[in-house]
C-alpha cells in the first residue's frame, strides 16, 4: 500500500547523527528497524519483567513479546492509516530499550538512587549534567534513546546504533523538562525540541504511544488472570470487558475458561484498533493535516474516540487498583526496590564491581550515571545473581 501524504516518507527523512550511504534494498527505516533486532539491549528484553517477574512463569509477557505485540498492533493500524509501517515497527521495536529490570519498580528505584546521589554529591549546589550525559535521575524513555545514541557497542564508525532522527523521536515518549533542556544543548533542534516548543511528533510516533497502552491494557487481563490475580468475574465491572463478554457469550453461549478470556479481549482489541482508525482519521480530516509540518502544529491526532477514550481509562484504573497494585505484585515490588538499591550503592562505592567494560570510552561520564546505565541494561535474573554475588543474601526465594 502506498503511503498517505501525511505519513513519514524516508525520503523526507532528517537522517543520521553520523551520515551513512543508503542501503542497497532496505529503505532507511527498515534498516532501523533491522539495527534495532540485532542489537544486544533487544535480546535482554526476553528476560525484563513486564508486570509479572521472568521466573514467576514462562507464559507471562516479558518486556520482548510486549514490544512484540505492539509492533503488531502498530503495524495493523498503520497499514489502515497509510503510515509508514517499518517507521511505527522501529519505535515500537526499541520503545522499551531502556527498562531496568524489575519493571516499573526498578526504575522507580533507580530514579531515587540518582536523585539521592545528585544530592549527596552536590551538598545543595547545582547538580548540573555534563555535556555528555543527561541530567538528575533516571527516564526509562531517555534510557531508550540513550541506548540506540550511546550506549550500543556494534559498529565501527559510531556509539549506538545511528538511527534516524524520526525513529529517536518516536523512541523519546516522554521527556523531563530538563533532560529535553539538556538534550536542546547538546542537538538543537533535536528530539528534545518538541517539549520544549510544544509541537507534536509524527503519526508514527504517536501510533506507537497508543498501540503501546492497547497493548498492555489486553496483555495484563490475560496475564492478571493466568496468575490467579484477577477473575473473569471480577473483570465484568469494567465497562468495556463486560460489553465483549456479553457479546461472545451471545455467539457462543457455552464457551468459558481461557477460551472465553481470549476470545473478549480478542474483541476488544479489534474494537479499540478500529476506534483509533476511525477517530484518528476523523481528526485528520477535521483539522485538514496535509503533510508531516500539519502534522507537527496539529494537537495530538491519533486516538480513540471520546467513547472509547473513557474505556480505556477505565480499564486502566481497574488494572492500578487490582493487579498492578496487589499485595502479592507490591510484594515483589519491594524486593526489586531493594535489589536496585543495593546494587546501586555497591557499585557507587565500588566501582571496579563492574567489568571494565562498562566504562564508556572516550567519553566523561559520572560514575553514578555509569552504574545507572549497567543496572538498567541487566535482565531480571542477571540482577538478582549479581545481588546474591555482591551482598550474600538471597532475595526473591
Ligand atoms: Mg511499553
Amino acid at each position: 500500500m502506498s503511503l498517505a501524504a501525511y505519513a513519514s516518507h524516508d525520503n523526507a527523512s532528517r537522517g543520521r547523527r553520523v551520515p551513512e550511504p543508503p542501503a542497497p534494498t532496505r529503505g532507511d527505516f527498515q534498516r532501523d528497524r533491522d539495527r534495532v533486532i540485532h542489537s544486544t539491549a533487544f535480546r535482554r528484553l526476553v528476560y525484563k519483567t513486564q508486570v509479572f517477574l521472568n521466573h514467576e512463569g514462562d507464559l507471562f509477557r516479558t518486556r520482548l513479546t510486549h514490544s512484540l505485540e505492539v509492533a503488531q498492533l502498530g503495524r495493523s493500524i498503520a497499514r489502515s492509516l497509510g503510515l509508514n509501517e517499518d517507521l511505527v515497527e522501529a519505535i515500537a521495536l526499541a520503545h522499551d530499550l531502556g527498562h531496568t529490570p524489575f519493571g516499573h519498580a526498578g526504575q522507580d528505584a533507580l530514579n531515587a538512587c540518582m536523585h539521592q546521589a545528585g544530592e549527596v554529591a552536590s551538598h545543595g549546589a547545582n547538580d548540573a549534567s555534563t555535556p555528555n550525559e543527561p541530567a538528575g535521575g533516571f527516564e526509562h524513555n531517555m534510557q531508550s534513546l540513550r541506548v540506540v545514541d550511546e550506549l550500543e557497542e556494534r559498529y565501527p564508525d559510531f556509539d549506538g546504533l545511528n538511527l534516524c532522527f524520526e525513529t529517536r523521536e518516536g523512541i523519546l515518549k516522554h521527556c523531563s523538562r530538563a533532560n529535553a533542556l539538556w538534550l536542546e544543548r547538546v542537538e538543537p533542534k533535536g528530539v528534545g525540541a518538541r517539549f520544549l516548543n510544544g509541537t507534536s511528533p509524527s503519526l508514527e510516533a504517536q501510533l506507537c504511544n497508543l498501540a503501546d497502552e492497547i497493548a498492555y491494557n489486553a496483555h495484563d487481563i490475560d496475564d492478571g488472570v493466568r496468575s490467579g490475580l484477577l477473575s473473569i468475574e471480577q473483570l465484568r465491572v469494567v465497562p468495556l470487558f463486560e460489553r465483549f463478554l456479553q457479546t461472545t457469550l451471545s455467539h457462543h453461549p457455552n464457551l468459558q475458561g481461557r477460551r472465553l478470556l481470549y476470545e473478549v479481549v480478542r474483541r476488544m482489541l479489534s474494537a479499540q484498533v478500529y476506534d483509533v482508525i476511525d477517530a484518528t482519521c476523523a481528526a485528520i480530516k477535521q483539522l485538514g493535516v496535509a503533510v508531516p509540518a500539519d502534522v507537527a502544529l496539529a494537537p495530538v491526532l491519533v486516538c480513540f474516540s471520546a467513547e472509547m477514550k473513557q474505556q480505556s481509562a477505565d480499564l486502566k484504573r481497574f488494572l492500578m487498583h487490582n493487579l498492578y497494585r496487589h499485595p502479592q505484585v507490591m510484594q515483589t515490588t519491594v524486593q526489586a526496590r531493594r535489589v536496585v538499591t543495593d546494587l546501586y550503592a555497591a557499585y557507587c562505592s565500588e566501582p571496579h564491581l563492574m567489568p571494565a567494560h562498562r566504562r564508556l570510552s572516550g567519553v566523561e561520564v559520572s560514575i553514578k550515571r555509569q552504574v545507572a546505565d549497567y543496572i538498567a541494561g541487566m535482565t531480571d535474573r542477571f540482577a538478582i545473581k549479581e545481588h546474591e554475588r555482591l551482598t550474600g543474601s538471597k532475595v526473591f526465594v
